[in-house]
C-alpha cells in the first residue's frame, strides 16, 4: 500500500485528532449525510497542496478550521498529515516513509512539512509530481465531480489528462523554465536599462579622460620643448656674455690710457697756446665730450625702452592669439535659442501692429538685440589687454621723447663739432708751432672716439643680452609653474640633432630667429594646455569605476543571454517531449475509454479527439442585396495548443452528444473515462466520493467489477452509500457526527457499515 495512514486534526468537522489506516487495496468510508465523509476526501486534497479554496468548499483558509459547535469550542489551526510508503523509492528521498503535513492557521497562513522539515509549497508539489500526484486532482474525484471531466472544456480536459499521464513533471519543469526565462529577460532589460542610464555619464567621463590624456601628452611634449628652449637660451646668453666681457676688456683698458694721454696732451697744448682761441677750442672739446656722454646715456635709455616695448608687444600678441583661439569656441546652443526666442517675440508683437512707426521701432529693437548678443559672445572670448596697451603707449611715448632728445643732442654735438673743426682750422692756419701738440690731441681724441664707439657697441649688445636674461628668468619661473621641477632640470637636457649632441658653439652661433620660433611654439603649446585644463585624478578614478561597472554589466548581459538560449532550448525540448507523450498517451487512454465504455453500456463507442480550440473571427461577406457586411465565424486557433473532446455513441440509441445523456449515463461515461485515465499511468491512490451515487443495481455491479480491476494497480478509497461498493472493500470506516457537531471515525464491519450508512 502506498498510502499508509492519514491523520486529521482540527480540519473542518474533525475537531479532534482522527486517524485512518489503509491496509487494504480498497477502503470504503461510509456514514450518514452530513457526517463528514467528504471532509475526509478534502483533507487529502488539502494535505496534497490544493490552493483553490473553492476546491475545498471554503471561502478562505479559516473555513478549513473547526469552527466550533454549541458544546465544543473552535480550533486555531487545522492539520492533516499522510504517510506514504517509499520502500520502492518512488520519491527522491532516502527514507522508507514520507510524512507529508500541512497546517493552516486562522490568519490564512500555511505551513508545509516533509519528514519533519519545514518546506515550501513548491517543494511539496515537486515531491508529488514524482509520483504523478498532480494539482488537477484527477485521482481525487469529489462528490458530484465525476461529471467534471465531461463538463470541462477541451483545454481543462487536456490538463486533467496530462496530469493523469504523468506529464505534469514535464509541465512543471516547463513552467519553471518559462518563469526563469521571463525573469531572465526582465533581468536583461533591467541590466540594459542600467547601462543606458549610465551611458551619457560614461561618455562624458570618457571625453574628460581623453582630454586629460591629451593634456598629459602635451605636457610631456612641453617639458621637452621647454627644456630645449631653456637650455639653448641659457647657453646662448652665457656664451655671448662671456664673449662680450672679454671683448670689452681691451678697448676699456685702451680708453683709460687714452684719457690720461689726452689730459697730458691738452696740458701741453695749453702751455704752447695761451691765446683765447685755444682755450675756446679746449672748451669746445670739453662740451663735445659732455654732449657725447649725454648722447650715450640717452642711447642706453632708448635701448632699454625698446626692450620694454618689444616685451609688451609680445605679451599683447600672445593674449590676442589666445583670444583668437577662444573666439573659435562654440557658442552654447542655449544662448542662440534664447536670442532667437527673444527676436521671435519682438517680431510676433510687431506683426500684430499696423502702426508703421511701431514696426520701425521693432526692427531697430531686433537689430539691437542681435548686436547685444554678438557683443556678449565676443565679450566672453576677449582677454583684456588694456593695461598692457596703456603701459606700452606710455613707454613708446617715452621712447619717442628719448629719440627726440638723442636727435637734439646729436644735432648739438654736430654743431659743436662743426664749430670745433672750424676753430681748429683757424688755429691751424694761425699757429703752426702748436700744430704738433694739437695733432697729438686730435689723434688722441680720434682714437678715444673709436674706443668709445667700440665700447658702446659692446655695451649695447650686453644690455640686449641682459634683457634676454631677464626674459629668460621670467620664462623659467613660468616653466616651473607649468611643468614643475622638470623645468629646473633643463640644463641636464641633451639636445640631439641628426643623431649627435648639439655643442655649445652650435647653440651660440645659431640664427636667433630659430630660437624666437621655438618661443612662439612654446606660447602656442601653453595656450593649448590651458584650454585642455589640468589633470583631475578624481575624474580618472571615477571613469575607471564607471567603466569597470559597465564592463561588469556587459558580462552580466552576456551570461543572461546564454541562460536565455539554454532555457529556450530546454523549453523546446520539454514541449516536444510533452507533445509526443501526450499524443501517444491520448491514443492509449482513448482505447481504454472505449473498452470501459463498451463494457459499461454493453456496446456503443467512445472516442477521444484532439482539437484546436475555436476562436471568433470577423470576416467580410455579402448580404442578399449584395452589400458588404461583417459576419462572425468560428475558426480553429492554429497557434493554440490542442485540447481534448469526447465523442460517444450509445448502443441502440441515436445519442451522440454528451448533452443528451441521462444522469446515470453521464455518470457511467465519466467513470469510464476516469478509469481509462487511471489505467495508463495508475496513480498511487484514487479517492472516489460517491461517484456511484447515480448507478442502478445492475450498473453498480459493473462498477464494482471495474473497481476491483482498478484496485489491481491503484489503492482505492471510496466514499459511498452503495451497498455493492461497500461489499468490494477490504476495510470499512464509519463516520458519525453526534449532537456536538464533531465527526468521529471508527472501523466497522460490513453489516455495521450498512447500518451506519443509513
Ligand atoms: P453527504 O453524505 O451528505 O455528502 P458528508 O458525510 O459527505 O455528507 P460532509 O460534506 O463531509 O458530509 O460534511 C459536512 C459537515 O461538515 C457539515 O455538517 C458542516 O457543517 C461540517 N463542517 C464543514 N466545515 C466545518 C467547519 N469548519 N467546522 C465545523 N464543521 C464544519
Amino acid at each position: 500500500m502506498y498510502l499508509k495512514h492519514v491523520s486529521i486534526n482540527g480540519f473542518k468537522s474533525f475537531a479532534k485528532k482522527s486517524e485512518l489506516e489503509f491496509s487494504s487495496p480498497i477502503t470504503a468510508i461510509v456514514g450518514p449525510n452530513g457526517s463528514g465523509k467528504s471532509n475526509v476526501a478534502e483533507s487529502f486534497r488539502f494535505v496534497l497542496g490544493e490552493q483553490s479554496a473553492k476546491g475545498l468548499r471554503a471561502k478562505r483558509g479559516a473555513d478549513l478550521i473547526f469552527n466550533g459547535s454549541e458544546s465544543v469550542s473552535r480550533g486555531n489551526k487545522a492539520t492533516v498529515s499522510i504517510i506514504l510508503d517509499n520502500t520502492k523509492r518512488i520519491f527522491p528521498y532516502d527514507f522508507d516513509e514520507i510524512t507529508l503535513e500541512r497546517t493552516v492557521y486562522r490568519d490564512g497562513k500555511n505551513e508545509y512539512v516533509i519528514n519533519g522539515s519545514k518546506v515550501l509549497l513548491k517543494d511539496v508539489q515537486e515531491l508529488l509530481s514524482c509520483a504523478n500526484i498532480g494539482p488537477t486532482g484527477h485521482h481525487i474525484i469529489s462528490q458530484g465531480e465525476a461529471d467534471r471531466i465531461l463538463s470541462a472544456n477541451s483545454k481543462e480536459r487536456r490538463e486533467m489528462i496530462e496530469d493523469a499521464l504523468g506529464l505534469k513533471v514535464f509541465q512543471y519543469k516547463k513552467n519553471e523554465a518559462e518563469k526563469k526565462l521571463k525573469k531572465t529577460r526582465e533581468n536583461i532589460e533591467k541590466v540594459q536599462s542600467l547601462r543606458r542610464e549610465v551611458a551619457p555619464h560614461l561618455k562624458f567621463l570618457e571625453r574628460q579622460v581623453k582630454k586629460i590624456e591629451r593634456s598629459i601628452k602635451l605636457r610631456e611634449e612641453l617639458v621637452a620643448v621647454y627644456s630645449e628652449y631653456l637650455k639653448r637660451e641659457d647657453t646662448y646668453i652665457a656664451y655671448h656674455c662671456d664673449r662680450l666681457k672679454l671683448e670689452r676688456q681691451e678697448p676699456a683698458r685702451k680708453l683709460e690710457i687714452l684719457k690720461k694721454q689726452l689730459i697730458h696732451a691738452k696740458e701741453v697744448l695749453a702751455e704752447s697756446e695761451t691765446d683765447a682761441k685755444s682755450k675756446e677750442l679746449v672748451a669746445l672739446e670739453e662740451q663735445i665730450s659732455t654732449v657725447r656722454s649725454e648722447r650715450q646715456t640717452l642711447l642706453r635709455k632708448s635701448g632699454q625702452l625698446e626692450g620694454q616695448v618689444s616685451f609688451l608687444e609680445r605679451r599683447i600678441r600672445q593674449a590676442q592669439e589666445k583670444s583668437r583661439s577662444e573666439s573659435d569656441a562654440p557658442v552654447p546652443i542655449g544662448e542662440v535659442k534664447k536670442v532667437l526666442s527673444a527676436i521671435e517675440t519682438q517680431v510676433d508683437k510687431a506683426l500684430q501692429s499696423d502702426d508703421v512707426a511701431y514696426l520701425q521701432r521693432a526692427l531697430s529693437d531686433v537689430v539691437h538685440t542681435f548686436k547685444k548678443f554678438i557683443q556678449n559672445i565676443s565679450g566672453t572670448a576677449t582677454i583684456d589687454t588694456s593695461s598692457e596697451e596703456e603701459e606700452l603707449k606710455a613707454i613708446a611715448e617715452e621712447l619717442r621723447e628719448t629719440e627726440k632728445d638723442i636727435a637734439d643732442v646729436s644735432a648739438k654735438e654736430e654743431s659743436l663739432t662743426a664749430q670745433y673743426n672750424e676753430l681748429k682750422e683757424t688755429i691751424e692756419a694761425e699757429s703752426k708751432e702748436s700744430r704738433e701738440a694739437e695733432r697729438e690731441v686730435f689723434r688722441l681724441v680720434g682714437e678715444q672716439r673709436e674706443c668709445e664707439n667700440t665700447l658702446n657697441r659692446i655695451d649695447a649688445e650686453l644690455s640686449a643680452l641682459e634683457r634676454d636674461r631677464q626674459e629668460f628668468k621670467r620664462e623659467l619661473q613660468e616653466a616651473v609653474t607649468l611643468i614643475g621641477s622638470a623645468a629646473s632640470r633643463y640644463f641636464g637636457f641633451q639636445i640631439v640633432q641628426d643623431g649627435k649632441e648639439v655643442t655649445t658653439e652650435e647653440i651660440a652661433l645659431e640664427d636667433r630667429s630659430r630660437q624666437r620660433q621655438r618661443q612662439r611654439e612654446l606660447e602656442k603649446m601653453k595656450i593649448r594646455l590651458e584650454e585642455l585644463g589640468g589633470v583631475n585624478e578624481d575624474i580618472e578614478k571615477e571613469y575607471k569605476e564607471v567603466k569597470e561597472r559597465d564592463e561588469f554589466l556587459i558580462r552580466e548581459i552576456a551570461d543572461l543571454e546564454t541562460s536565455v538560449e539554454k532555457l529556450e532550448k530546454l523549453i523546446g525540448e520539454l514541449t516536444d517531449q510533452l507533445d509526443e507523450q501526450f499524443v501517444t498517451g491520448i491514443d492509449k487512454i482513448g482505447a481504454e475509454f472505449n473498452r470501459f465504455f463498451t463494457l459499461m453500456f454493453g456496446g456503443g463507442q467512445a472516442k477521444l479527439l484532439r482539437v484546436k480550440p475555436k476562436i471568433k473571427h470577423k470576416k467580410k461577406a455579402q448580404d442578399e442585396f449584395g452589400n458588404e457586411v461583417e459576419v462572425q465565424e468560428e475558426v480553429e486557433d492554429q497557434e493554440a495548443q490542442e485540447g481534448i473532446e469526447l465523442q460517444v455513441k450509445l448502443p441502440n440509441k441515436k445519442v451522440n452528444g454528451l448533452d443528451m445523456l441521462s444522469g446515470g449515463e453521464r455518470a457511467l461515461t465519466s467513470i469510464a473515462l476516469i478509469f481509462a485515465m487511471s489505467q495508463i499511468n495508475p496513480p498511487l491512490f484514487i479517492i472516489l466520493d460517491e461517484t456511484d451515487a447515480a448507478l442502478d443495481e445492475a450498473n453498480s455491479r459493473r462498477y464494482g467489477d471495474m473497481i476491483e480491476a482498478l484496485a489491481q494497480k491503484s489503492q482505492l478509497i471510496l466514499i459511498t452509500h452503495n451497498r455493492e461498493t461497500m461489499s468490494r472493500a477490504g476495510i470499512l470506516y464509519g463516520v458519525t457526527m453526534a449532537g456536538d457537531g464533531v465527526s468521529k471515525l471508527l472501523s466497522v464491519k460490513f453489516d455495521e457499515a450498512l447500518a451506519v450508512a443509513k
